[in-house]
């Protein structure tokens, strides 16, 4: 059982994976130069097995849904050692159609989903604004998703980086630039620091970073990791239409995937876009298409101010499965989650906790996420 781990890459992934390894008796280093500054300020924070089902991703299901389940015993551990706020909310979504085509692709949609056995609801337009009355006439349908909930990744993260300040994790701000082997990996090279590993747990779980470390593999490096980019825009509702929302709303409007996320602090996430033209600002079209596309669903949107427009990079890999395993005597991956790395982060970082001290770790569903899969 290692009594010592250092973790590389300070995301929602990285956090949940300090929180899970101190919570079992393990002296952590986190070795990150901006914690959360990555994809997860950009982030959603949707926890959605069911709502973000895409069709040809089977294995990912269980996953998602054994992830979601593990949220709000986390969020309760967490939150017990910290005063600040995680954002988690729990009034479930609704998925809308904007016309007629959106209503048959949401129909064909639900009909996979309750297939796979997950819980969708059909709602009419009437029972969909009795509970959301901000959403517009003109919808065509929707579906209500109750086990699909949210966490606000920002206030997570802040509430994560409070609780192990305090649970006396030892952090280096730092960029790792290599390893010095995977079995055993002796050590961890920063850019002006050697961080000692033996009889040490590394964990790469850094994010599209990881794509970058080298010292632990022969030939190519096995993670074949992508830059994803999302424009994602935050507006806040003025105090007159408080609460605009209750519910995380999605959407398909003209086949375009939109969502909108109420936050506690009077706040909307409008997002996202799926780009891979890597270039990584907000793009004008993006921003436009969101915002209009929004107001068609919630008219209200349109007396908001407009607050933040960013751009996050996902970390895809060519199958959208994560890397997740042992790679070696003292090394384990752990990234690549894509889109649902804030849902995927509790079940991650149990695994990995898992594996570092030792607990049987035999888990038919994770076969598919080996690590080295890619590996030519
Ligand atoms: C617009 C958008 C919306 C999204 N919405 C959702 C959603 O609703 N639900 C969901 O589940 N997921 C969502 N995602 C996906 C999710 O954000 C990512 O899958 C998740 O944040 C990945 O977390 P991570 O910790 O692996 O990586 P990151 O959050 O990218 O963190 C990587 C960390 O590693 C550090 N780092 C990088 N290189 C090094 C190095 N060499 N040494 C040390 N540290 C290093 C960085 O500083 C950073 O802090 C969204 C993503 C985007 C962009």
């Amino acid at each position: 059982m290692a009594e010592r781990a250092i973790v590389i890459g300070g995301g929602l992934v990285g956090l949940v994976t300090c929180f899970e390894l101190v919570e079992r008796g393990v002296q952590v280093t986190l070795v990150d130069p901006a914690p959360a500054s990555g994809a997860t300020h950009h982030a959603g924070g949707m926890l959605a097995p069911v709502a973000e089902v895409q069709y040809r991703q089977e294995p990912l299901f269980p996953l998602m849904l054994r992830s979601a389940a593990l949220y709000p015993d986390l969020v309760g551990r967490v939150s017990a050692g910290t005063d600040l706020p995680t954002g988690y909310r729990t009034e479930g979504t609704l998925v809308v159609a904007a016309d007629w085509a959106d209503a048959e692709h949401l129909s064909d949609l639900s009909a996979y989903q309750e297939f796979h056995g997950m819980t969708a609801e059909r709602l009419t337009v009437r029972e969909a604004r009795r509970l959301e009355p901000a959403l517009s006439p003109r919808i065509a349908g929707a579906v209500h998703i109750p086990g699909d909930h949210q966490v606000s990744p920002r206030l997570f993260a802040a509430a994560l980086l409070d609780v192990l300040e305090h649970r006396g994790v030892r952090f280096v701000r730092e960029q790792v630039t290599h390893l010095d082997g995977a079995d055993p990996c002796r050590a961890v090279h920063c850019e002006s620091t050697v961080l000692d590993a033996s009889g040490t747990t590394v964990v790469l779980c850094n994010g599209l970073g990881a794509a970058s470390v080298t010292g632990w593999y022969t030939g190519d490096n096995p993670l074949q990791l992508r830059p994803v980019h999302g424009d994602i825009l935050r507006v806040k509702v003025p105090a007159h239409l408080r609460p605009l929302l209750d519910r995380v709303i999605r959407a398909f409007v003209g086949d375009r995937p939109v969502y909108l996320i109420p936050r506690d602090d009077g706040t909307l996430g409008i997002g996202a876009t799926v780009r891979e033209d890597d270039r990584p600002v907000p793009r004008a079209g993006a921003v436009h298409d969101l915002l209009r596309d929004a107001i068609r669903l919630v008219p209200g949107v349109e007396e908001c101010d407009l607050l933040e427009a960013t751009v996050g990079a996902r970390p895809g890999t060519p199958d959208d499965l994560p890397y997740l395993g042992r790679v070696g005597a003292n090394l384990i991956v752990s990234t690549g989650y894509f889109r649902h790395g804030i849902l995927l982060a509790a079940l991650g970082a149990a695994v990995v906790a898992d594996l570092a001290t030792g607990a049987d770790t035999t888990d038919s569903e994770l076969a598919s996420c080996d690590p080295l899969r890619h590996h030519r």
